[in-house]
């Protein structure tokens, strides 16, 4: 287990050795053993939000993308007209599955190393009367936007429109506070910024929008809304829960509140997040984005110019010295990205530095510039 490689990536994440402990029990999905876990999980979800008078939460098996998907099915009427605000592969998956779900679906554009406009958002609502909903990636992890959550809740207040927040790499890193921003679900999951294993999400859910979710969703599985009173009233989940994944969370998060909650996770991926841009700015690298609208969580860097690079080649030679980089997700530019996620310290991000710069030897490249060598 000590010889893991350490995975710089978005998700799953290297996860600390107590996490991975927890899961080495077997559990009944209707003892109140387990249902007293994710009673506890649930609780612990709902104080990190501060939302215990204003939201609940609804756990789901499965990939973050699945709870998006209930999300959306959950709480947006089948007449719904939804506004996604684009500026990255996530925003233009969320619109995808929107689409899937049948209900009608906007793109408004954005470039990818831009965050999303507040003011557009207000254009667009005054012009457009029929949009029902607003889907903003709160981190566009594609690229790494940190995109601007409270001024958009704002927006949407002001004009009383619902908003579904795709929070998934921000939640727990970044502050969100149910209290001070308005918004009908938020949706987050277990291997992400709590540092559990990759398994279930959860979707915060106002209570004011609630009841009127009832019978909405298309899907029986998916259904947040039947999940959420089957829940309520037996304390079980509806159908065969993750048990390891959840006991997991419960342990991740107890690690995250000994931490010192949000801001003390805030604070160690910051200091990855400098560590590794420092370290790979000396190399040569470029950052693609704007330090500004930058969020601690993904870096994505410009691909070397050299005529030597090749990722496959350069995600090899860092492997073979216990890394794991991340391919680049935008159309336009070749980039790749490094992750400043997980049960990981400014320490790991030197060695993967460290590790980085012997990838660049082995590959024969003076220097990771992108830059055209002259
Ligand atoms: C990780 C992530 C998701 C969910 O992706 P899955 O592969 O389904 O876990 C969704 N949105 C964002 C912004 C993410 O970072």
């Amino acid at each position: 287990m000590a010889n893991d490689r350490i995975l710089l990536t978005p998700g799953p994440l290297t996860t600390s050795l107590q996490t991975k402990l927890a899961m080495l029990r077997d559990w009944g999905s209707w003892d109140v053993e387990f249902n007293d876990v994710t009673a506890r999980v649930r609780k612990s979800l709902l104080k990190i939000l501060h939302g215990e008078d204003s939201h609940v939460v609804v756990p789901l098996q499965g990939s973050g993308t699945f709870s998006i998907e209930a999300a959306v099915a959950t709480l947006v009427p089948a007449n719904g007209h939804v506004l996604v605000l684009d500026n990255g592969a996530y925003c233009k998956r969320a619109a995808k599955l929107t689409t899937l779900m049948g209900r009608r679906c906007t793109l408004m554009p954005f470039s990818d190393d831009e965050a999303v406009s507040p003011a557009a958002l207000r254009e667009k609502l005054i012009a457009d009367s029929s949009i029902s909903d607003v889907v903003l990636i709160h981190c566009e992890t594609g690229a790494g936007v940190l995109n601007p959550l409270q001024a958009i809740a704002d927006i949407c207040a002001e004009f009383n429109k619902g908003l579904i927040v795709d929070a998934m790499s921000s939640f727990a890193a970044i502050e969100i506070d149910a209290r001070k921003t308005r918004f009908d679900a938020l949706i987050a999951a277990s291997g992400k910024c709590l540092e559990g294993a990759p398994g279930m999400g959860f979707v915060f859910i106002r209570k004011a929008v609630l009841d009127g979710c009832a019978g909405r969703s298309q899907s029986l599985a998916m259904d947040l809304h039947d999940q959420y009173v089957y829940m309520e009233k037996t304390g079980q989940w509806r159908f065969t829960p993750p048990t390891h994944v959840v006991v997991a969370l419960a342990e991740a998060i107890s690690q995250f509140e000994a931490e010192g909650g949000q801001p003390a996770r805030l604070a160690r991926y910051t200091s990855n997040y400098e560590t590794l841009v420092r370290g790979m700015t000396a190399l040569g690298f470029k950052p693609f984005l704007d330090p500004t609208i930058q969020a601690p969580i993904i870096v994505t860097f410009h691909a070397p110019a050299h005529p030597n690079y090749d990722f496959k080649r350069f995600y090899e030679a860092a492997k073979a010295r216990g890394f794991i980089l991340y391919p680049g997700k935008l159309t336009q530019v070749e980039t790749f990205r490094v992750g400043c996620i997980g049960a990981i310290t400014s320490v790991e991000i030197e060695q993967a530095v460290h590790a980085v710069s012997l990838a660049l030897q082995d590959l024969g490249m003076p220097s990771g510039s992108p830059a055209a060598p002259a």
